[in-house]
């Protein structure tokens, strides 16, 4: 490693409403100057709602409009939270979603797995508009970089394989120049695309990996995964019930919590927690 890249990634969770993604701001104006490039997850459970969508179109229920026009309704809602209703978002967000209405106006492809990719790679297009749109207008520079232009694939639709050496040429090729002092650079986490240029994705929970492969690819210093939790829990709470947040901790418990599986680093005084991942 010889760069002072960083890459954060920020999940579903983190940025399911107006409130979440203006910490998100607030968390990313600490680190102004620095290399940074950030990968989003869909807004909250997007991508399940999405997956809703592409069965009603399979199965011709006649129902795909209705739940898509739900997910739309749910970011124009969220949209209401961080912008004036004038703002150049709407139109750019409403341009993202067009393309899955032409989609569905069309028979079910016959290939089930090609169709999904196409459909629920919606969701973090969208939501890396608006994280973008509003960095910039919290007054943080940020390049919308699409990640499709970067993590090739082969064409094993919703679970495709990375194409290492093309994905290696156009990081450095694409991501390097813009990635400078000034500016984040801000991507979607869970797609790519095929040499065909469709899109394609790598598989549900997908983002995380999608911040290892650009922390990989461009020889990023550290990659940081933040949880939307209020410090360190003594369990996973989506799993536990009655999980307690632990004030103090030393760095011996850190390190043995880590090693039986927990992803914990923590730069108080913050928010959210940060997992770390080891460069591969
Ligand atoms: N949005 C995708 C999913 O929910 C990818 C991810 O969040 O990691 O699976």
């Amino acid at each position: 490693m010889n760069s002072d890249i960083r890459v954060f990634k920020f999940g579903g969770a983190s940025i399911r409403d107006a409130e979440r993604i203006q910490k998100v701001a607030d968390i990313l104006a600490n680190y102004k100057g620095t290399r940074l490039l950030i990968v989003v997850s869909a807004l909250g459970k997007t991508t399940n709602a999405l997956e809703k969508v592409v069965d009603a179109h399979v199965a011709q229920t006649g129902k795909a409009f209705e739940l898509l026009n739900e997910v739309k309704i749910a970011h124009y809602k969220l949209l209401e939270g961080l912008f004036e209703p004038n703002a150049e978002i709407y139109t750019s967000l409403n341009d993202t979603f067009v393309e899955i209405e032409w989609a569905l106006e069309e028979e079910p492809h016959e290939d089930y797995d090609y169709m999904y990719d196409q459909i629920v790679s919606v969701g973090e297009l969208a939501s890396s508009q608006i994280v973008a749109a509003y960095l910039a207008k919290a007054e943080l520079p940020t390049h919308w970089l699409d990640a499709r232009d970067v993590v090739r694939t082969d064409n094993l639709y919703r679970s495709a394989g990375v194409i290492w050496d093309e994905t290696m040429e156009a990081a450095k090729r694409s991501v390097l120049p813009e990635l400078t002092n000034e500016q984040f650079v801000l991507t979607q986490g869970f797609i790519g695309s095929s040499s065909e240029n469709f899109t394609t994705t790598l598989g549900r929970e997908g983002s995380d990996y999608t911040a290892a492969i650009f922390s990989y690819c461009l020889d990023a210093k550290d990659m940081s995964i933040w949880k939307d939790v209020p410090g360190v829990l003594t369990a996973d709470p989506r799993l536990f019930e009655n999980v307690t947040k632990l004030d103090r901790l030393s760095y011996r418990e850190a390190i043995e919590m880590t090693y039986y599986g927990a992803k914990v680093r923590i730069i108080p005084p913050l928010f959210f927690l940060i997992a770390w991942m080891p460069k591969i």
